[in-house]
């Protein structure tokens, strides 16, 4: 068993050269490679241009979450930048190799990095990296939120659509300084404000609103990312529970006015929203306890 010195289980390392087509070298579609060197060229363009996609996807008890659909996203993110199409079924197999080669835990995080390869080469770099997920147990007990405005439009996916709406890419550095922002304002997290005055997403998860019986979340059209977990939860709220859900857009006003707020990712969950700026929201323990299970797959 590899570990390290905290007895944390080592990450595993899966490189894909065929994640786009056949390798050039004739070598294997994917192979397991050492975690612990450096395996990235320093003129790969994700290095030097942030140029490429992602996915991140939960693996609870060794079973992966809504691989399908992330798969589904990575194409699509990839058709939105012009990267070559990524070929689901070898990425598929790799992540299950990744999977399989870690030491069994009750929640892994695995990403699936798609890159625009070596300057100059014309090759994708693909690479699959599981871990173990960070400990966020105290964000799924409640978090304190900051609004803060993205200052983009709603309308960007009809009037922009170059700035990338609803693709999940490599060029993370604004959403990181967004949360360092919250940190300073003593929050933990974002929820973004679009610059018409609607509430979008977080900077990494999908808002979930309750109003009564019923929940809602940003319509896809206004650029947010369609989240996978959100797909899962209405799904379960919808055909198991006989909620209403539905997409809407709503101010901070709304959220604040709400019976309850959640951001909601893939290996985070549903973390509710306990404060937005200065205001107090409701947060149901039991209901967010429920979200979890369906998430890893439980309910
Ligand atoms: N929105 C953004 C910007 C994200 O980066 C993510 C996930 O990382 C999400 C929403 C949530 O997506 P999912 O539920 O598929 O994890």
């Amino acid at each position: 068993m590899s570990t390290t010195s905290t007895d944390t289980p080592a990450p595993v390392l899966v490189l894909v050269p065929g994640a786009t087509g056949a390798p050039a070298d004739g070598g294997a579609r994917f192979h397991v490679a050492d975690a612990t060197v450096p395996q990235l060229s320093v003129t790969d363009l994700v290095a030097t241009r942030g140029d490429g996609v992602f996915e991140t996807v939960g693996v609870f008890d060794g079973r992966p979450m809504n691989l399908g659909p992330h798969l589904e996203r990575l194409a699509r993110s990839a058709s939105q930048v012009e990267l070559p199409e990524p070929d689901q079924a070898t990425i598929a197999e790799a992540f299950q190799a990744a999977v399989d080669a870690h030491d069994p835990v009750e929640e892994m995080s695995v990403r699936i990095m798609l890159t625009r390869g070596i300057e100059g080469v014309g090759t994708p770099t693909c690479w699959i990296h599981a871990r173990v997920s960070d400990d966020w147990s105290s964000y799924r007990a409640g978090m304190r939120v900051a609004a803060l405005d993205r200052g983009l439009s709603t309308t960007i996916a009809e009037t922009s659509p170059w700035l990338l709406p609803g693709a999940k890419t490599l060029s993370y550095a604004v959403n990181m300084a967004a949360v360092r922002e919250a940190a300073r304002r003593g929050a933990v997290d974002v929820l973004f404000v679009a610059s018409d005055g609607y509430v979008l997403e977080g900077p990494t998860s999908t808002l979930l609103v309750r109003r009564g019986e019923e929940f809602l979340t940003t319509p896809v059209s206004a650029g947010v990312l369609p989240g996978t977990c959100v797909n899962t939860l209405f799904a379960w709220l919808h055909e198991s529970e006989g909620r209403t859900v539905s997409e809407e857009l709503m101010t901070v006003e709304d959220v604040v006015g709400s019976d309850g707020a959640w951001l909601l990712s893939s290996t985070r969950l549903a973390a509710p929203i306990a404060r937005l700026d200065d205001a107090e929201l409701p947060v149901d323990h039991d209901l967010t306890a429920q979200f979890e299970k369906v998430l890893k797959g439980r309910a």
